[in-house]
């Protein structure tokens, strides 16, 4: 390759690597820019939330000194005053769990107990697979064999082993 050519391409691929660089680097600035911006929007978020709970806290106390100051007076039978509360604030009740529906669902299955623990489906048994033992050589299935240090041993190796003892 003539030298000028072997320049070119190298200056070229500089050109390229720095211009590389320069787009990653406009990249991570444009990207710290979104995250200051997310930053503050944060923040006022935030804020908004704290005087939000304040004035929360606020209309609760006063309803609380009116509800109060209601059931001291006798005008409403503490009975009938429960009742109304109870009915005002049914519609912020959280929603009731889903039921799933199909096979295993509310129409098969006899409903649980609230709290009754959860039913596991049954574990399958691992798959036997053939495996040869370390000691004779022998395809057994992996049910019948032992793990030792050495690798699966079959029973009959192991029994073997486990008459000549230690050593
Ligand atoms: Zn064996």
């Amino acid at each position: 390759m003539d030298p000028i050519q072997r320049f070119t391409f190298t200056w070229n691929r500089e050109e390229l690597e720095r211009q590389k660089i320069n787009e990653a680097a406009s990249e991570i600035n444009s990207l710290a820019d979104s995250a200051a911006h997310l930053g503050g929007q944060i923040r006022r978020l935030l804020a908004v939330d704290q005087a939000q709970s304040t004035r929360i806290a606020k209309l609760e106390a006063v309803v609380w000194a009116l509800i109060e100051t209601l059931a001291a007076s006798g005008a409403v039978p503490t009975a009938e005053l429960n009742e109304r509360i109870s009915g005002a604030l049914a519609p912020f009740a959280p929603p009731e769990p889903p039921v799933p529906e199909g096979p295993g669902g509310y129409r098969d299955a006899p409903r649980a107990a609230p709290g009754a623990p959860v039913p596991t489906p049954p574990r399958k048994p691992p798959p036997v697979v053939d495996v040869a033992c370390v000691a004779c050589g022998r395809q057994v299935p992996s049910s019948e064999t032992l793990i030792t240090a050495d690798g699966a041993l079959c029973e009959a190796c192991h029994t073997e082993r486990v008459l000549a003892g230690p050593g």
